[in-house]
């Protein structure tokens, strides 16, 4: 499965939107997004008025990249969301917001999204005390996703805690420091999505 293998704030200038590929540098003046806000390349400032197919293909690919995820799997996802009932373009953003290593990202335990399926997939994340190793698993309302005991210890780990301990975590999920395990409160809704994106664009692409 191909992925863009330097997750970088380089794409954050292709998408002129903070995607946090790694994690709290996005926060800082570090992003070049901040400097430079616009895409890269020798004709980076040109690329400003993109309508139609390009505008449509813009929005997915960041949408994409901002969950880190492959063309393959992100089609999936969205054959999933079109079979929903509601809204194909809220229902896929829903999706999205739900997989495990976005979660286990937005309750602080990940430095960011491609770390968080690293743990994943290195077996340290439990869900209801069951060791997960998918990345895309959806957590359910009332998930407790937790660390392995022995990870828990680990230095490096407790660093990341530290470091993300005051970061604000969305009210559909919640964290128990002491414990060091979130609780999925309630699923998200659309308005939990902070990612500036129009994902009906998303939907106009691949409906043609
Ligand atoms: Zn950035």
């Amino acid at each position: 499965m191909a992925r863009y293998q330097k997750p970088d704030c380089r794409l954050c200038r292709t998408e002129r939107t903070k995607l946090f590929l790694k994690g709290n540098k996005c926060l800082t003046d570090k992003c070049p997004l901040e400097r430079r806000p616009f895409a890269p390349g020798q004709h980076g400032r040109m690329r400003k008025r993109v309508l139609g197919y390009a505008l449509q293909l813009r929005e997915k690919q960041k949408l994409k990249r901002y969950y880190g995820m492959s063309e393959r799997q992100f089609r999936l996802f969205f054959k999933r969301a079109e079979r929903q009932k509601g809204v194909t373009g809220e229902n896929l953003l829903v999706m999205l917001e739900r997989r495990l290593d976005n979660v286990v990202y937005m309750l602080g335990f990940a430095l960011s999204r491609s770390h968080a399926r690293q743990m994943i997939t290195h077996g340290h994340i439990r869900v209801n005390d069951k060791k997960v190793t998918i990345p895309s698993y959806l957590v359910k309302e009332g998930d407790v996703i937790s660390l392995k005991e022995r990870s828990a210890q680990n230095e490096n780990f407790k660093a990341v805690i530290e470091a993300n301990k005051t970061r604000t975590v969305p009210g559909w999920l919640q964290v128990d420091w002491d414990n060091l395990q979130g609780k999925v409160a309630s699923l998200p809704t659309r308005q939990d999505i902070t990612i500036p994106v129009e994902e009906h664009l998303v939907v106009e692409l691949y409906s043609k």
